[in-house]
């Protein structure tokens, strides 16, 4: 099935029916810690698969045990992948991600959401701590983020990767997102191109997504 392209082609959601199904049982109030966390390590290698199809490929001749030659192809962009892992919540995602993407270099962000009073306006993020391999001009940098809710925390994560070097492609891929985050980061970074698997269609006074899934971080390590 092809993923639904919103915000002129920048936002693609994945609409595998498996995608869904999982998100399904992350939303559910009930699902409990392992379950939680081994559905986004599941997400994180469906959305993989997904941007993989949007790669470039290239046709390759091999000789098969039969001493014929097969035609295939290969994806050369698949050696030049940095992941992104905007800790914590992101760490489940970033495991599955690394199944689709096994040879990506990582880096980490630790990043604090602040909220000093109710009103979305009133909340920011701080980043503490930035280790990111060097990005060459042939790498697609990828950012795991579960929640793109107000946007805050990858607005400051964007600057961090943009300031470690010029990737020829910047992907966000987060779980679920949320129109107001998506604006603020599509507008302040017109490259970049996200991979979500629900769009939510509002942010709650304390910034988050409704009807969402709860605290993505929490959810996952208990
Ligand atoms: N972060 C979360 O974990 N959940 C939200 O809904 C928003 C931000």
């Amino acid at each position: 099935m092809e993923g639904k392209k919103l915000f002129e082609g920048r936002v693609r959601v994945v609409e595998h029916p498996l995608a869904q199904a999982v998100l399904t049982v992350l939303r559910d109030k009930d699902t409990d810690q392992i379950l939680f966390r081994k559905g986004l390590v599941k997400l994180g290698r469906l959305i993989g698969y997904e941007l993989i199809k949007d790669m470039p490929t290239e046709e390759v001749l091999v000789e098969t045990p039969l001493n014929v030659k097969a035609k295939g192809i290969r994806i050369p962009q698949m050696n030049h992948i940095v992941i992104i892992n905007v800790l914590r919540a992101a760490t489940a995602l970033v495991e599955g991600l690394l199944k689709a993407l096994p040879s990506a270099r990582q880096g980490v962000v630790v990043a604090k959401r602040f909220e000093d009073k109710p009103g979305i306006e009133n909340i920011w993020a701080e980043t503490y701590y930035t280790k990111i391999p060097e990005i060459k001009p042939e790498d697609y940098v990828i950012i795991a983020d579960p929640m793109l809710a107000t946007g805050s925390t990858l607005l400051k994560v964007l600057d961090e990767v943009y300031k470690a070097g010029r990737p020829k492609k910047v992907i966000v891929v987060s779980v679920i997102s949320a129109p107001y985050g998506l604006n603020r980061v599509l507008s302040a970074f017109p490259d970049v191109i996200i991979y979500t698997v629900a769009v939510d269609p509002e942010l709650n006074e304390h910034g988050y997504i409704v009807p969402g899934l709860g605290d993505a971080g929490d959810r996952a390590f208990g």
